[in-house]
C-alpha cells in the first residue's frame, strides 16, 4: 500500500476515539458522589478542567503574578507575555483575521451585551428590528430587549418548529431593510438543535443585516472558523470550552469593532485623559477597561492548547455516538418525551418524564452519582413553545463514554420505580 492509500484507509476506517484515556486528563472526574463514581452529564452547562489548564493558573499565581501591560518589571512582563500570548492562541484558535479582534469579556453573556449595548445605541433607530430565534438563552434575548427599550427598535423571534428546527422560510419571508441585527446561537442549549449559520448570515447580509452568533455551545465540540462563517460577531466562554470561568471572547469585524465606541471607561481603554477630553485606546483595549481576569486569559489559552492537541474529529464523533445510543435508549423508557428532535443536534439530550418533576428526577439521579442539569435552561420561551416548564438534560463531552449513559439509564430506571 502507497502513502496516500494508508492515509485513505485509515481516514476511511477511523480509530476509536479513546475516553477513558482522555478522562484521566480531568481529575474531578476521579471522585464518588454519593457512593458511586462520578457521571458528570451537565456539560452543557460547564465543562470539566484539564489538568494543563489547572496548572497553568496555579502556574501563574505561584511564579508570574502581576498586573498587565502597566509594569516595569519582569513579572509584569512575564504576565504580560502570557496574556497577549493568550489572545494570539484564540484569535489563531477561531481563525480571526487578527489578534486585535479577540476582546476579553467575562463571557458569552457579557459579549452579547457589549454588542447590544455598544454597537446597538450607535445603529439602532425607531422601527429596527432585531430577529433572534425563539430557541435563544436569555443571555441573547434580553440585552436586545433593553437596548431596543432605549431606541425604539424591536425583538422579533423567528419560529423553531415542534422538532426544535429552526424555520429558515419563516426567516427568509421576515427579512427586509429594516432588519439590523440577527443574533442566532450557534447551538441550542435546551435542545442541542444546530442551526445553519452559513446559510442565515448569507440571507442575513443580503439584507443588510449584521449578524451575532452566540458560539457557547459550540465551541467545545468542534473546530469552528470565523471568517468561514462570515459572521460579524462571534461570542463564546472559556468555561464551556475546558477553560476557567469568568472569562469569555467577543470577536468582531475590524471595521465594526472600530467605528464602535466604548463599552464601559476606566484604565486601560483609554489613550489619555483630561477634563478637556478623553481619547480612546485602540482595539482590543478599548473595550476591557480595568484589571482583566488574567489568570483567566492564561487558564483559557491553556484550554486552546489542549483541544490543539486532541483528536477534535474523533471526539465529535464520540460524541455522536454517543448522543445517538442515548437517544435510542431513551426511546425504550416508557412515558419519557424527547424535547429537541431536530435532525441536526449535538450534545444534548433534554427530556421530560410522565409523572416526575424535572427537579424531583434530578435529585435522584444525583443519589447515585448521575449530575444532570434541570430546569427551563435559561431558555423560557421554548419552554413555553412546548408547553412545559423545564427538561431534563443530559449533555455530553468527548469525557463521557457508553458507561455514563448506562448508569444514567440505569439511574432514571431506579429513579421512575420511585416516583409511581
Ligand atoms: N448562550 C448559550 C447558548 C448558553 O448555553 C449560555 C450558558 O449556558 C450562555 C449563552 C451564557 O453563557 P455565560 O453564562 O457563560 O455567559
Amino acid at each position: 500500500m502507497n502513502d496516500l492509500a494508508a492515509v485513505s484507509a485509515r481516514e476511511d476506517k477511523p480509530e476509536a476515539f479513546d475516553a477513558e484515556r482522555v478522562r484521566r486528563d480531568f481529575p474531578i472526574l476521579q471522585q464518588q458522589v454519593n457512593g458511586q463514581p462520578l457521571v458528570y452529564l451537565d456539560n452543557a452547562a460547564t465543562t470539566q478542567k484539564p489538568e494543563c489548564v489547572i496548572e497553568a493558573i496555579s502556574d501563574y499565581y505561584r511564579h508570574d503574578n502581576s498586573n498587565v501591560h502597566r509594569g516595569a518589571h519582569t513579572l509584569a512582563d512575564r504576565a504580560t507575555a502570557a496574556f497577549e500570548g493568550a489572545r494570539r492562541k484564540v484569535a489563531d484558535f477561531i481563525h480571526a483575521a487578527s489578534p486585535e479582534q479577540v476582546i476579553w469579556t467575562r463571557g458569552t453573556t457579557e459579549a452579547i451585551n457589549l454588542v447590544a449595548s455598544s454597537w446597538g445605541h450607535s445603529e439602532l433607530r425607531p422601527g429596527d428590528r432585531i430577529l433572534v430565534s425563539a430557541m435563544e438563552h436569555h443571555s441573547n434575548i434580553v440585552p436586545w430587549q433593553i437596548v431596543a427599550s432605549h431606541t425604539g427598535a424591536r425583538v422579533e423571534a423567528i419560529p423553531v418548529d415542534s422538532s426544535g428546527t429552526l424555520d429558515i422560510q419563516a426567516f427568509e419571508a421576515m427579512l427586509d431593510g429594516k432588519v439590523r441585527m440577527v443574533a442566532i446561537g450557534h447551538v441550542s442549549n435546551a435542545l442541542g438543535t444546530v442551526n445553519p449559520v452559513v446559510e442565515i448570515v448569507r440571507m442575513a447580509h443580503a439584507v443588510g443585516a449584521r449578524v451575532l452568533v452566540d458560539g457557547a455551545q459550540a465551541v467545545g465540540h468542534w473546530q469552528v472558523d470565523v471568517q468561514s462563517l462570515d459572521c460579524d460577531f462571534y461570542v463564546f466562554s472559556s468555561h464551556k470550552m475546558f477553560g476557567p470561568t469568568g472569562i469569555g471572547v467577543l470577536y468582531g469585524r475590524r471595521e465594526l469593532l472600530d467605528a464602535m465606541p466604548p463599552y464601559q471607561g476606566g484604565g486601560e481603554m483609554i489613550e489619555s485623559v483630561s477634563f478637556a477630553g478623553t481619547t480612546f485606546n485602540k482595539l482590543p483595549y478599548k473595550f476591557e477597561a480595568g484589571t482583566p481576569d488574567i489568570a483567566g486569559v492564561i487558564g483559557l489559552g491553556a484550554a486552546v492548547d489542549y483541544l490543539k492537541h486532541l483528536d477534535r474529529a474523533g471526539a465529535a464523533r464520540h460524541e455522536q455516538a454517543l448522543l445517538e445510543y442515548a437517544q435510542k435508549k431513551a426511546q425504550a423508557v416508557p412515558g419519557l418525551r424527547v424535547i429537541g428532535t431536530s435532525g441536526h443536534k449535538v450534545s444534548v439530550l433534554s427530556f421530560v418524564l410522565e409523572g416526575g418533576h424535572p427537579a424531583d428526577l434530578g435529585m435522584l439521579l444525583d443519589q447515585q452519582g448521575v449530575a444532570v442539569r434541570t430546569g427551563n435552561h435559561c431558555a423560557q420561551p421554548i419552554m413555553d413553545q412546548f408547553g412545559i416548564p423545564g427538561t431534563v438534560r443530559a449533555s455530553f463531552s468527548f469525557y463521557n463514554t457508553f458507561d455514563d449513559v448506562d448508569r444514567l439509564f440505569a439511574a432514571l430506571e431506579k429513579a421512575r420505580q420511585f416516583l409511581v
